[in-house]
């Protein structure tokens, strides 16, 4: 890679596996999540997302070329569709929970959940009815979403929950400041992250992964760690 471009950490955003319905850029088949998972695996390159944001606060950051896999939302699949093939690749990954939809119609269960978190997957908040954050006006509410979302995980789950995500990767000054506020170390927004902000620990950008991404030539620009620049470049010419 060119000297002037920087290494940025991947971090990978998932909504549903193995389902038809719905926006296609919210969702992979099981067979592509099979393969990019089998393609991360074979890099040797995953890490837990709390793993990557140590790397990240280490001064100066550490770089050794890890990416971390996410999901929003919480549904039901993660559990029926991507659960098994994360065990079989040991791929670590932080799902976001909305607490409000949890055992609800296609989200997953408490005992999913739990399952889920014994096994090692960790859970984060996003929120507790996925608002978009700067839309709220009260702080009592925006309060609400995203401490007391914190509160319920940790209630429940029996450990900290350290990670939010803002719904729809939205946010606002005040959001953000409240996020560190109520004791989270990170937080992650959606693909609109703009030049820097992979550095801001309260808004770290992610790459939207979909069947689109599966081709090992495209799996592996994404998961370059210059995908961002090399998007931003390619628009520039
Ligand atoms: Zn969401």
């Amino acid at each position: 890679m060119p000297f002037f471009l920087r290494y940025e950490y991947p971090i990978l955003n998932y909504h549903r596996v193995g389902v038809q319905e719905g926006d296609p850029t919210m969702r992979v088949s099981q067979e592509s999540f099979d393969r990019q998972m089998s393609l991360l695996a074979s890099q040797g390159r995953a890490i837990s997302l709390e793993g990557l944001i140590s790397l990240l606060a280490s001064k100066p950051p550490s770089l050794p070329k890890k990416v971390a896999v996410t999901f929003d939302d919480g549904y039901e699949d993660n559990y029926t569709h991507a659960f098994s093939i994360l065990k079989t690749y040991r791929i670590p990954v932080t799902i976001f929970l909305v607490t409000g939809w949890i055992g609800k119609k296609e989200f997953l269960s408490w005992e999913a959940i739990q399952e889920m978190s014994k096994e090692g997957i960790s859970f984060g908040s996003h929120t507790k009815n996925h608002p978009y954050l700067p839309s709220v006006e009260s702080r009592q509410v925006l309060e609400e979403e995203i401490k007391g979302s914190k509160e319920l995980l940790e209630n429940r789950l029996g450990k900290e929950v350290p990670l939010f995500s803002y719904p729809f990767g939205g946010f606002t000054e005040e959001a953000k400041q409240m996020v560190q506020e109520a004791g989270y170390q990170a937080a992650v927004t959606s693909n609109r992250g703009e030049k820097g902000r992979e550095r801001d620990l309260f808004a770290l950008s992610r790459i939207k992964m979909t069947d689109a991404s599966t081709p090992s030539l495209i799996f592996h620009i994404k998961t370059s760690g210059y995908y961002e620049q090399f998007k931003k470049k390619k628009k520039a010419c």
